[in-house]
């Protein structure tokens, strides 16, 4: 489409089918030696050994210089990578956000100190990072934070408050979004990110129990924190610009369409090959929009590969993605049919990888930005509005 979305199909080289089938072995081997099962909580599970050893086959900052511990790796070789991850409900939690977001913000806004303090860590799979965007009353509206940090010398006093923090407990640092003056006539001016240190004094970690009874949320409270000069990112008011292109990683992955991946494997297997042929379609249906949304989600990859900034595409994929993931467990609920669900054994292994995604599934079109939201980029990035 003429200056709105702009995917092409990417190509799969030889190359890439090769490294496709390296990542799968490595993962196999895996799962043969029982380091992980493929169990009910997914890719969403925490195992610090497992993203080291991610770290040491050069699969962490896979696209980054080598120079910052990265390999210089094609940002497709790094899509297959994290594709096959999440495909095979490997343990990615605890580097996820560091390798996918904020090591990606630091090589791009940080100083040339930063870079060299905190890309080898994270490549390494030893430092994991946290998301400080929203807030109470500030979500959708990231503009409209109130948490503040002012000029003090030798750096910024932190004060508020963040909200739905992922795993803000178990990690080393967050990069913050904060307001570094009044908000204006322009909403957009006057915030910045910064490189907070968890375990700096004046924070405190209060959990969020989540709708499946876990903690992954947090409350993340300001009291007075000092944040050193040189842990500003980028410039001083500059943060719009920063944040939104940061939201491109986290916006357009495999991870916003294989979610449920394991609900609909499981499906298909407990349908087996006498599935009733009512099923066919459903699931016919999911296996295409899941190819489609594949090919869009590579298509971002080529762009962001050829150094570009596709922002609408990411909320496109997000938009789409989410909604499809949100989708397959509620078909395979009406397939299974909930007699069959009440008569499988207690601790059945598809019931609980079910259950499991029943229950994250409102989360889906939520985390990394609403649907109606989502929308509207994209209708502003198609000249609708
Ligand atoms: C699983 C999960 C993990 C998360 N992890 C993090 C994290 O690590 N770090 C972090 O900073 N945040 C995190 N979030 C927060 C998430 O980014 C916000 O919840 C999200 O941006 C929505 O903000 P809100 O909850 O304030 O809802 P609101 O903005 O209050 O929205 C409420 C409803 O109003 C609608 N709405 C709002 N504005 C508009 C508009 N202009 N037009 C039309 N409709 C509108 C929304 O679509 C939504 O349906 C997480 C959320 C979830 C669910």
């Amino acid at each position: 489409m003429d200056g709105g979305v702009n995917l092409a199909v990417a190509e799969i080289s030889p190359g890439l089918q090769a490294f496709r089938r390296e990542v799968r072995e490595f993962l196999r081997d895996e799962i043969a030696e029982g380091r992980f099962t493929r169990g009910a909580g997914g890719w969403a599970r925490w195992d610090p050994e497992f993203s080291r050893r991610l770290g040491q086959r050069g699969w962490l900052g896979m696209t980054w210089p080598k120079r910052y511990g990265g390999h210089e790796r094609s940002a497709l070789e790094r899509h297959v990578m994290t594709e096959e991850m999440l495909a095979h409900g490997a343990p990615v939690r605890a580097h996820w956000v560091a390798d996918r977001q904020s090591g990606p913000t630091i090589l791009r806004f940080g100083t040339e100190e930063q870079k060299q303090a905190f890309l080898p860590r994270i490549a390494a799979g030893e430092m994991y990072f946290c998301i400080g965007m929203s807030e109470p009353d500030s979500g959708s509206d990231l503009a409209s934070i109130r948490t503040r940090a002012t000029q003090v010398e030798g750096g910024w006093r932190v004060n508020g408050r963040k909200i739905w923090t992922s795993n803000a407990h178990r990690m080393h640092m967050m990069i913050l979004f904060a307001r570094t003056s009044p908000l204006g006539e322009d909403r957009h001016a006057g915030v910045s990110q910064f490189l907070v240190d968890m375990k700096s004094p004046g924070i405190s970690i209060r959990p969020i129990i989540n709708l499946a009874g876990g903690h992954d949320f947090n409350e993340v409270l300001f009291e007075d924190v000092l944040i050193p000069e040189d842990r500003v990112i980028g410039t001083i008011g500059n943060g719009w610009k920063q944040v939104t292109s940061e939201l491109v990683y986290e916006r357009s992955g495999p991870d916003r369409w294989l979610s449920s991946h394991s609900v609909l494997v499981g499906l298909l297997d407990h349908l087996g090959p006498e599935a009733p042929p009512e099923s066919d379609g459903a699931v016919g249906r999911l296996v295409a929009q899941l190819w489609t949304l594949r090919n869009m989600s590579l298509g971002v990859a080529q762009l962001v590969e050829q150094g570009q900034q596709p922002q609408v595409e990411a909320a496109l994929i997000k938009d789409l993605g989410t909604v499809f993931e949100q989708e397959v467990p509620e078909v395979a609920r009406r397939l299974v049919g909930e007699e069959a669900l009440a008569g499988l054994p207690q601790g059945d292994d598809y019931a609980k990888v079910l259950g499991h995604g029943v229950l994250h599934a409102p989360s889906f079109s939520i985390r990394g930005g609403t649907k109606e939201v989502l929308r509207g980029i994209i209708a502003r990035g198609l000249g609708l509005r």
